[in-house]
């Protein structure tokens, strides 16, 4: 199947000689797979094919045949077909605070890669920990859940908070006021910030295979979920995909941080980022639980097909609308929406001067992928991070809800950690007429034992 792009489908009606024809419909596939991949520059495409090809090597790390053995792990034998709780110290010290963080370890009785999701790197970005939190319960893992040990291939880690003193803190950073993901991979002899990245790398990063680092906006604004890679990095380049929503940025990210580093040790790495700071962002918290489970049907290490997108945007450039003026400010378009070239996003006033407004308009189509959520502005202060776009329009706007803000793949649809009591059983009451539900339609049918069971 070739990819089409939408814009040169149309139906034709050529009127002959008067008479009206009636064409039959163009045969079109209802969800047509669709790329929208021409967002990045011709030169960044050929660098990607290039780093594609190099990497098409498969990973020695693991295979499939010899069976499965335990897994090592913070000085643990873990046996297959089991779960473990296990907590990790992220200072090696005798006195003092040493932040010890929780790991639950899934490990599998088959044989596959070790998979290694982390939240709240930074420790005011809790969608990544509410994500693997719920990930970690009883709805998800255990006999006949979507992680069930008995039936998995391979290891999976969680870490649901890794800088434990941020997140107790509600701040990004690390105590002394250094970000962990410039850290990497550490020094034990440096900083603490550098300390904690250089365990962080030897103990957990550094044995897995695939990692997927859930974050979210600075404090001040919110993310559209969207995933970070760097295209070039073969497996990281899949992982993208298969998380299977709809915006993928194309960067190396920051040095010293986990993606580059992990990825410069040719370790997948992926960052998902949705939703803000201090913010329980419950659409974000879903996408990110949705593409998880993608990901680990994708390596084939639970059953299922991994949902796909109906396209994808794979961009190498944003664009920033800033503010001109002072004030407060009030965001029209929420991150998500699609705006026109010219369309107001968001108007700034200056409560000393009533009656007089500022528009902030949008310098191109697009899609915004992020907004300020934090209403005092300055001129110059950044109100939103826009992804220019010239072709995929069709395709994009046939996705957008009312409001026109994309509708993620996977955010669409119940949260998928609703208890069982939360459901409301709506109640019908009556009989099967004929004695079963289909009875009246005939066919001669006889209900067979199973159906009569039913
Ligand atoms: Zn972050």
């Amino acid at each position: 199947m070739t990819a089409s792009d939408d814009d040169t489908l149309s139906n034709s009606v050529t009127p002959s000689e008067g008479i009206e024809k009636i064409v039959p419909r163009l045969k079109k596939r209802r969800f047509g797979p669709l790329k929208v991949s021409n967002q990045i520059p011709k030169s960044r495409r050929l660098e990607i094919e290039k780093g594609l090809e190099e990497s098409t090597k498969i990973s020695t790390k693991w295979t499939r045949e010899g069976g499965v053995s335990n897994h090592n792990f913070l000085k643990k034998r873990i046996k297959p077909g089991t779960i473990r709780n296990l907590h990790f110290n992220l200072l090696d010290i005798e006195i003092g605070e040493s932040w010890p963080i929780n790991i639950t370890v899934v490990h599998g009785v088959r044989p596959g890669p070790v998979v290694t999701l982390l939240g709240a790197v930074h420790g005011d970005e809790l969608v990544g920990p509410l994500a693997l939190t719920y990930l970690s319960g009883p709805n998800f893992i255990g006999e006949d859940h979507a992680i069930d040990p008995l039936s998995l291939s391979g290891t999976i880690r969680i870490v649901s908070v890794i800088n434990l003193p941020g997140y107790f803190r509600q701040k990004r950073d690390f105590p002394d006021g250094r970000d962990l993901n410039r850290h990497f991979p550490g020094n034990f002899e440096s900083n603490t910030t550098s300390r904690v990245a250089s365990r962080i790398w030897s103990n957990i990063i550094s044995g897995s295979d695939y990692i997927v680092d859930l974050h979210s906006a600075a404090k001040g604004r919110t993310n559209m979920p969207q995933i970070r890679v760097n295209l070039a990095h073969s497996s990281s380049n899949a992982t993208a995909r298969a998380f299977g929503i709809e915006t993928i940025l194309d960067t190396k990210g920051p040095r010293g941080s986990l993606r580059r580093t992990a990825n410069e040790s040719d370790i997948a790495c992926i960052t998902y980022e949705g939703g803000g700071a201090d913010e329980a962002d419950p659409e974000a918290v879903q996408v990110a639980m949705y593409g998880i489970l993608n990901v680990l049907r994708n390596l084939r290490m639970i059953p299922g097909y991994p949902s796909r997108p109906r396209f994808r945007i794979l961009a190498s450039g944003s664009e920033w609308l800033r503010s001109d003026q002072g004030g407060l400010l009030d965001v029209l378009a929420p991150a998500g929406s699609y705006v026109k070239k010219g369309e107001i996003v968001a108007t700034v006033t200056d409560p000393r001067e009533p009656g007089i407004s500022h528009d902030i308009v949008s310098p191109n189509q697009g899609l915004l992928i992020c907004t300020a959520t934090y209403p005092f502005v300055t001129s110059g202060t950044p109100i939103g991070h826009l992804l220019p776009m010239k072709r995929g329009i069709k395709a994009l706007m046939g996705r957008l809800d009312d409001e026109g803000c994309l509708i993620i793949s996977g955010s669409d649809g119940d949260p998928p950690w609703r208890e069982d009591d939360e459901v409301e059983d709506i109640s019908v009451v009556g009989g099967w007429s004929g004695g079963s539900p289909d009875a009246e339609w005939g066919f001669n049918h006889k209900p067979s034992e199973e159906e009569e069971a039913d």
